[in-house]
Parts: C-alpha cells; structure tokens; sequence
C-alpha cells in the first residue's frame, strides 16, 4: 500500500510570526526531499505540513503573538508529535526550562519537548555574535569540514533533564569568552531537534539536510503522528 511506503518528500513549514524564517524556506528549497517549503502563521496552515522548523528571532516575541491570535494550542500540539527544529529562538521555545541572568525564569511562555535547560543571550549582546566551526554528529563530513556555526545571541544548552533521551549533537571546541569548551549547542530528542546558532544565515544545507532526513526517517517510522 502506498501509505506504508516512508515518504520520499516532505513538505516542510516554518513558523513565520517573527523572525528569520525567510532565509530557513530558501535553504529547504534547495533540498530534493522536499516538495515545497511554506510560512506557517495559522493552525490550519500547520496542519499541512510533514514538518516544521522555529527559526530565530526573539523568543518572547514570537510566544507572545501566537497567543495573541490564538495559534499556541494548536503550535504546541503539532510540536509534540511532529518532527520539528528549533535554531535558536526556536529551540529556547522547544525547551523546558530558560534561565536568564542566572536565575530561573517561570514567567517565559515554552512549547517545551526537549529535556533540557536553556541559558538564554550565554554570549551576550548582538555585538557579541561570532561565528565557530563545529563538528554536528551525524551532519554530513561535519568532522573534516567544519559546520559554519553563526551564534547571534545565541543561547546554549546549560543541563540535559533526561540524559537517557536527549543526545548530544554538537559541543563547542574551544571555550568563547565566559562559555567554555564543551558547552553544548546542538541535541536531539526523538522527533525533535534544537540548534544555538544560525545554520539558515549561511550558505551550507547541511544541517537542513539531517533535519529533512531525521524527519523522513522519524515519519516512516511513526506513520500515525504524521
Ligand atoms: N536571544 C534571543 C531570545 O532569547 C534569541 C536570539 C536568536 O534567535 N538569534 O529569544
């Protein structure tokens, strides 16, 4: 039957309510396993798509519109059962728990997923950006060629809640001003992924690429959440 088939394309959408969303749609376009890549603002928009991606931009701000115009129930819903990336932004929303300034902050609205505490704005201001080379597990030849890593305050990830379901993806080489080495920017639990830095900012598909083939792999394997 062709619905037991695993999908050979996906349709990929990106949560368009602030943010870079823009730069994300161009990168998954270039992909082959993906027959179209759309911005999402709505519950029925979301409802038509395999996957999604949250890209950067200001946390508060983009929980603060979905809210507003009604779209939290429905993008946390879709979030906990379908493949979906955060960059940044994205990913300080798939967290559990944000610290800022040291201290737990209940008041942040969080899709949460991922078992992880996040420290937000780790390196500081906008002129604080920088851009790292990174090895990202599983991110094609990631290891000889380095992933051009665009941190924009950025957040990192400060403790893992559940290490047995949440993998470590990426850490950094070297320490950053105040964030040391091994600090962890990237890390995967079951259909969902977050990334601190900016992999849409660049020219490089690659992490777009494990994300489209996590997705493909998670949807066969999990026909009845897709
Ligand atoms: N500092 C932003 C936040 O807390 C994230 C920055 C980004 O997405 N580039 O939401």
């Amino acid at each position: 039957m062709a619905q037991d088939q695993p999908p050979k394309q996906i349709r990929v959408g990106v949560l368009a309510l602030q943010g870079a969303f823009a730069e994300h749609i161009i990168l998954l376009k270039t992909l082959p396993q993906v027959s179209d890549a759309v911005a999402i603002r709505t519950a029925d928009e979301i409802a038509q798509v395999d996957a999604l991606v949250i890209p950067g931009g200001e946390s508060t701000t983009m929980a603060l519109i979905a809210e507003r115009s009604g779209f939290w129930p429905a993008l946390q819903e879709y979030v906990r059962t379908h493949p979906t990336w955060g960059t940044c932004a994205g990913m300080i929303l798939l967290s559990e728990r944000v610290t800022s300034g040291g201290t737990i902050n209940n008041d942040q609205k969080l899709l949460g997923g991922l078992s992880i505490t996040i420290k937000r704005n780790a390196f500081g201001s906008q002129k604080e950006s920088f851009e790292a080379g990174l090895h990202v597990a599983g991110v094609e030849n990631s290891e000889v060629q380095r992933f051009p890593g665009v941190f924009i305050r950025a957040p990192v990830i400060d403790e893992i809640l559940a290490p047995e379901k949440v993998e470590v993806l990426c850490q950094l080489e070297r320490d950053y001003k105040s964030t040391p080495k091994g600090t962890i920017v990237a890390v995967r639990q079951g259909h969902l992924l977050g990334t601190s830095f900016h992999p849409e900012l660049t020219r490089d598909a690659r992490v777009h690429q494990y994300f489209v083939k996590m997705a493909i792999d998670w949807i066969a394997n999990n026909p009845k959440s897709a």
